[in-house]
């Protein structure tokens, strides 16, 4: 294992060089980093289908993609993102000139979850790297043929000293947490999240928080409930379910629910055929101990009404939608993160709301409606971190919109120029000539408050 003490120490020393400050030198590194991403796609692809049974495509649109389609904009905004911003300066400080500059912080640590193992590890270091600090990424223990891909693939192109790949478990978590950084980011559960920002609160250490949650989808009866079982769907079952912004559970109305159930069924069959198991599109659970954890809500359940079957020795579970779920059951308790889709039924959306409201905020929310006051309503009155209106999951693929969660859902933005500003603070510099001095702020001050008074 690297020494990360040593690492730490060295990436400080190569930051406080202020070789990372040029803005030329960032593109360059971003460019060899799309050069890597390239030239290893094959490698990642491999990697990502033996890890999670990832079918190409799902792989590279949402891994690969995601990545190439980051740094192609960065590296064409970051010369205006990083340039000295000139703004107002008040009368009572002229003669003067007021500055913003973007500085980065210097030494982060990303840690990441086996989700989408190449996109998360990738995606923040994107913006790290942007705003001009080193880095150091630890991959999650969970997908280890693609920590071990993600680690050859930057230890290869970057020095130590400037970004690092260490691999490892909570042990090696444990340890890079306790050194000090000059910012973390994290995305995982809301458990070790906490963690994290308590470990990070020693050090007066800023965070970027990207955690999970249970993020519903509701389903009003005026939704085009072909097109909204259809796009459900997907983004629930894509990955198996295991997208930290996939729909946890469906909030219906009563009058289109068995209609959306049934048209689910059929967008799933269209998907992936009638024998599911032998589709090549379908991905598996990461390990025995999340099946397990999801096998456990399929046992003497009387309320699936599709799906339900299993195989342990390939880790495959069936997409199974479970009707009437009720509020209380227990899958309504904890984020599911696997191919379980419970469905619960309304009559009042009002109350939904209301239910809603009292629970802990989720990382995304989905409503399929063509109401637009219903829309307004529910997107201005509860709180999560982002969504769709008649569609799931594809805010997160705009680098346009900022990415993250609220309250238990995390803390942050990044994405696009939301996560070169993450990853940088803005510091204000005020010029003053040095040979004219106004006598204004200086004693004796007798009257000259008189002066503050006319203009404030
Ligand atoms: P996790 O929290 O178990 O692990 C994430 C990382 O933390 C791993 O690298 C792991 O090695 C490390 N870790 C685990 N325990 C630790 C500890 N005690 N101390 C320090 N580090 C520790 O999460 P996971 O199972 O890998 O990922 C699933 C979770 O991540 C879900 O809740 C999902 O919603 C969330 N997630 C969120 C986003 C997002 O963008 N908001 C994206 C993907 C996944």
């Amino acid at each position: 294992m690297d020494n990360i003490i040593d690492i730490v120490k060295e990436q400080r020393i190569f930051f406080n060089s202020g070789k990372t400050l040029d803005v030329k030198f960032r593109i360059e590194q971003l460019n060899k980093l799309k050069k890597a991403v390239k030239s290893n796609e094959g490698a990642i692809l491999s990697a990502l289908k033996k890890d999670l049974g990832k079918p190409s495509f799902e792989a590279y649109s949402t891994e690969i993609m995601q990545i190439l389609n980051e740094i192609n904009y960065t590296c064409k905004h970051l010369k205006k993102w990083t340039g000295p911003k000139k703004v107002k300066t008040p009368l009572e400080l002229l003669p003067g000139k007021s500055i913003i500059r973007r500085h980065p912080f210097g030494v982060v640590l990303n840690i990441a979850p086996w989700n989408y193992p190449f996109q998360i590890c990738l995606a923040p270091l994107v913006s790290i790297l942007a705003a001009g600090n080193c880095a150091v990424i630890k991959p999650s223990e969970l997908a280890p043929h693609s920590s071990r891909s993600i680690a050859k693939l930057i230890n290869n192109i970057f020095p130590p000293e400037y970004c690092r790949v260490i691999e490892g478990g909570v042990e090696e978590a444990r340890e890079l947490l306790s050194q000090k950084w000059d910012f973390i980011a994290f995305t995982g559960s809301t458990g070790v999240g906490r963690i994290v920002a308590q470990s990070a609160a020693n050090n007066l250490t800023p965070v970027l928080l990207e955690l999970g949650g249970k993020s519903p989808c509701i389903v009003h009866k005026d939704a085009n409930i072909k097109i909204a079982a259809r796009r459900i769907a997907w983004g629930k079952f894509l990955n198996a379910g295991q997208t930290c912004i996939a729909v946890d559970y469906i909030v219906a109305e009563k009058s289109i629910v068995k209609e959306l159930i049934n048209e689910i069924i059929l967008s799933l069959k269209s998907f992936y055929s009638d024998n599911i198991k032998e589709s090549p599109d379908l991905c598996r659970i990461i390990n025995r101990k999340h099946f397990e954890r999801l096998n456990s809500f399929l046992v003497n359940n009387d309320k699936i009404i599709f799906g339900g079957s299993t195989d342990s020795n390939s880790l495959f579970i069936e997409p199974t939608l479970i009707y009437k779920t009720e509020w209380p059951d227990e899958i309504m308790e904890e984020e599911i993160f696997g191919p379980l889709l419970p469905v619960i039924e309304y009559e009042d959306i009002g109350s939904v709301i209301e239910i809603l409201k009292a629970k802990e905020r989720p990382l995304a929310l989905y409503l399929f409606t063509k109401n637009k006051p219903l829309q307004n309503r529910v997107v201005e009155s509860l709180n999560f971190g982002g969504g769709c209106i008649n569609a799931t999951i594809m805010h997160n693929a705009s680098t346009f919109l900022p990415f993250g969660g609220v309250g238990n859902s995390g803390i942050g933005r990044y994405n696009g120029k939301s996560g070169f500003d993450t990853f940088s603070y803005q510091k204000s510099i005020f010029y003053k000539p040095g040979s004219i001095d106004p006598k204004l702020p200086y004693p004796p001050y007798k009257q000259k408050i008189n002066l503050l008074r006319k203009i404030s």
